[in-house]
């Protein structure tokens, strides 16, 4: 005897083992993708593929050059890590309709 279907809607104990947050983060990371140079991001919505803001944090290591007065400038800089906030369409202003695609200047894969 089988157990009956139950008449709610959506049960999300049934969901596949896994680590839930997991999907968030992975989702950020393949908008980290698109500042790569072989990457690019388009706007579904308006398909805007050149103008974006793009909010990152990052933590970088400057080379900080002093003068004897205590003025400095930065000569070199170094990315140790960045996690990418929130990408937003300079055109239409939307967040929720930005994809990663492959630049079109990258050989293709096939
Ligand atoms: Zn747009």
């Amino acid at each position: 005897m089988t157990s009956p279907p139950r008449p709610t809607g959506s049960d999300p104990a049934t969901r596949p083992s896994g680590a839930p947050d997991a999907a968030v983060e992975a989702d950020l990371t393949d908008l980290a993708r698109g500042i790569e140079s072989d990457h690019r991001y388009r706007c579904d919505a308006c398909g805007n593929v050149t103008r974006f803001d793009v909010v990152v944090t990052a933590t970088t290591r400057r080379y900080h050059h002093f003068d004897l007065g205590g003025a400095s400038r930065v000569e070199e800089e170094e990315i140790l890590d960045q996690q990418l906030g929130s990408v937003t369409c300079r055109w239409c202003g939307r967040t929720d309709a930005i994809r990663v695609e492959r630049a079109p200047v990258s050989p293709p894969e096939h």
